[in-house]
């Protein structure tokens, strides 16, 4: 068994938070155990608490699009929540939720090793680009640690507001050359790992 499957299985018997009681299904990510691209959305829905996978709801299907839009299909990429379980009557998650749930996601970074971490909406964003507005940065990158992060609107907020749809659409466009950026610094290792602002 993998390691992504060991954490899983350790993911689903957390009961750490109260809405663990609550859910029908965890819901920890799924996608490529060697995903270059590694998509870290807000918390399960309905859809994904009742299937247990991320994504799967209408802003699921408009992410796929996105990915399409780009080549992408989502077995290709790792999609993966802040939080791991639906926070009860579609609320957003709380701090201590987030706080709890941060040693899961940090293993599934350490796990895949990404080389691109792209951040959909403001609650993944917030934990990568401390102290920054989505709608400032949303669209551009920045390089730490050999991995590079990009801030992206939320799939669901742009399906709601016609004028983050084209903002989100622009900004996924530029995730191939960005990756492409994002392997050849991995290459260059020798750089001074400091934070870098890219052009896209
Ligand atoms: N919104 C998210 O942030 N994650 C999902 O998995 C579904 C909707």
């Amino acid at each position: 068994m993998s390691a992504l499957n060991e954490l899983y299985k350790e993911i689903a018997l957390c009961q750490q938070c109260e809405i663990a009681k609550f859910r029908t299904n965890v819901v920890p990510g799924e996608g490529a155990e060697e995903a270059e691209i590694l998509f870290i959305g807000e918390a399960p829905g309905w859809h994904e608490d009742q299937q247990g996978r991320p994504f799967v709801g209408p802003a699921g299907q408009y992410l796929d699009e996105l990915l399409a839009s780009i080549n992408l299909k989502r077995e290709q990429v790792y999609i993966a929540n802040v939080i791991k379980c639906r926070p009860t009557g579609n609320r957003d998650p709380l701090p201590v939720e987030i706080g709890n749930c941060r040693k899961w996601l940090e293993k599934q970074i350490e796990l895949i090793c990404p080389k691109m971490i792209v951040t959909l909406g403001r609650y993944s964003m917030v934990m990568f680009f401390p102290g920054k507005s989505i709608s400032k940065i949303h669209g551009t990158a920045q390089k730490r640690d050999n991995v590079l992060y990009y801030a992206m609107y939320h799939p669901a907020a742009a399906l709601h507001q016609q004028s983050l749809r084209q903002a989100i659409e622009t900004d996924m466009l530029k995730i191939p050359s960005l990756l492409v950026q994002a392997k050849n610094m991995t290459e260059t290792k020798s750089q001074p790992e400091q934070l870098k602002m890219f052009e896209v």
